[in-house]
């Protein structure tokens, strides 16, 4: 085993996977974090004393890595998250009128009845045009696709009927890739449907959040690191990384302090990645792929009212509003709170937070009356939540090995064929792991018994 440890830079999901990957592998582990506490872009926020998360997140049954890292480090996904089965809710507000619905539920993901769900959610459509595009939808999930191009021009080649585009597969796309239909990777796109739509009602089932998000698997992670002798170092940035020609690396510390790492896993977020990557000739091309993969912003509304809220259902789509999704916080144990997600905030820019949640305090009122007004709310906007999954996106992503050797990449940018989530971040990090495990081997043989 190398006598140096092998450093991982940043506690994210796909840090604190490639790190416990590695110490559970018996390697010795050097664990840096910038900030006081782990989680990255999916952590517990304190507000007013209260825990807030960053930012509302969900995840889905087919999450099987992320789902088991957490069920590693402790956690029992059946009692953390609560699992609505595979369905879409939508509600837009009626000036002056009764709100409407939309319910696309299918009885299971077996392609009779998803197709049944889609015949019948198309009912604006002439029967004609409903089998034309029941029969492109299959196409959508079971033809892969050769060339990436835009959802928006996915759907139409696919003759997907204006309603069920415009109430399911826009908001879908949206909510999935944080990208707007006419921007995102249909490739990506189709991935998430197939990996979600095409492997049973396990898979596609939703999992929503009953505990703060960082005791899913940010804190738990960082204890189990402990008892396994990693040595962890929060509220430490690291400001350069040097290779020193084949004998590991030199990291510098804030405050000038330094670090010796046999190999390093860079976890962090692409663009602090691009900065950190040595300056070496050979490492030029990444750095300026890195520099290019674009970011899009998610803003979590959180709302609270005087009053304990009336049941809500667990996710509703919101049409035609500021708010895309509105989930109560009663399954997290506040049943005065919702939470709105604003998915491409950059797309709606607003002057100030107050202005934001204010609107979207209005609109819920519109469109649940009963509701009332908030009495307060909270805006947390995240300017680098996720990648822009333009198309062609997955041709530009960068591999776990650097031309570096020593020096891996771990994190939600790297090529998992996924949006950014907690699945591509813990997948980028199990591979990291592992590649930095198989390129010891020859050490450890070469070694002196
Ligand atoms: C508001 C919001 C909503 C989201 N919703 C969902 C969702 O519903 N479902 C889903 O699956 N995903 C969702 N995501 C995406 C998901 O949170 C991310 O894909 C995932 O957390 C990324 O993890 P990561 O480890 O790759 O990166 P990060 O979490 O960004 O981790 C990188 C870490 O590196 C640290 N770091 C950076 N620079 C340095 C340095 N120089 N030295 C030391 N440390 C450094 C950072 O502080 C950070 O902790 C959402 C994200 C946001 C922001």
């Amino acid at each position: 085993m190398s006598e140096q440890p092998i450093a991982v830079v940043g506690a994210g999901w796909a840090g604190l996977t490639a790190a416990l990957v590695l110490a559970r592998a018996g390697r010795k582990v050097t664990l840096i974090e910038a900030a006081a506490a782990p989680g990255g872009r999916a952590r517990t926020v304190e507000s007013d004393g209260a825990p807030l998360d960053n930012g509302q997140h969900i995840l889905v049954g087919a999450c099987r890595h992320a789902l088991s890292q957490m069920r590693a480090v402790g956690v029992n996904p059946i009692l953390a998250l609560h699992p609505v089965p595979f369905r879409v809710l939508m509600r837009r507000r009626v000036p002056d009128g009764a709100p409407e619905s939309f319910l696309l539920a299918p009885r299971s993901t077996r392609s009779r009845d998803l197709g049944a769900a889609f015949y019948s959610a198309a009912r604006d459509a002439s029967p004609p045009r409903r089998l034309v595009g029941l029969l492109g939808a299959w196409r959508m999930l079971h033809r892969p696709l050769t060339r990436d191009r835009s959802v928006a021009d996915w759907l139409q080649a696919n003759a997907q009927p204006g309603g069920l585009r415009e109430r399911f597969w826009e908001p879908l796309c949206l909510a999935v890739m944080n990208t707007p239909p006419a921007h995102a990777s249909a490739r990506v796109f189709q991935n998430v449907l197939r990996q979600s739509l095409m492997a049973g009602d396990g898979a596609a089932r939703l999992l929503i959040p009953r505990r703060p998000l960082s005791e899913l698997f940010a804190d738990p992670a960082l204890q189990q690191l402990r008892t396994l002798g990693a040595t962890i170092r929060l509220s430490t940035r690291v400001r350069g990384i040097e290779s020193r020609g084949g004998d590991g690396f030199i990291l510098t510390l804030r405050g000038g302090e330094t670090l010796a790492a046999g190999q390093v896993v860079l976890a962090t977020a692409q663009r602090s990645a691009a900065h950190l990557l040595p300056a070496l000739p050979a490492l030029d091309p990444l750095r300026g792929e890195l520099g290019e993969l674009g970011a899009r912003s998610i803003c979590t509304v959180y709302l609270r009212y005087a009053k304990a809220l009336p049941e809500l259902p667990p996710l509703t789509g919101l049409l035609g509003q500021h708010g895309q999704w509105l989930l109560p916080r009663r399954l997290a144990g506040d049943p005065h709170r919702l939470a709105v997600v604003v998915s491409a905030a950059e797309e709606c820019p607003m002057s100030d937070a107050g202005t934001r949640w204010q609107r979207v305090g209005r609109e819920l009122a519109e469109t649940f009356p009963g509701l009332g007004q908030p009495e307060q709310g909270r805006v947390i906007c995240e300017k680098m939540a996720t990648l822009d999954a333009r198309p062609g996106l997955d041709d530009r992503r960068p591999a776990t090995r650097t031309p570096l050797p020593g020096l891996y990449l771990a994190g939600d940018f790297c090529a998992t064929g996924l949006p950014s989530t907690l699945e591509a971040a813990v997948q980028s990090g199990q591979k990291a792991a592992a590649a930095a495990i198989i390129d010891a081997i020859p050490d450890l043989v070469r070694r002196p018994a």
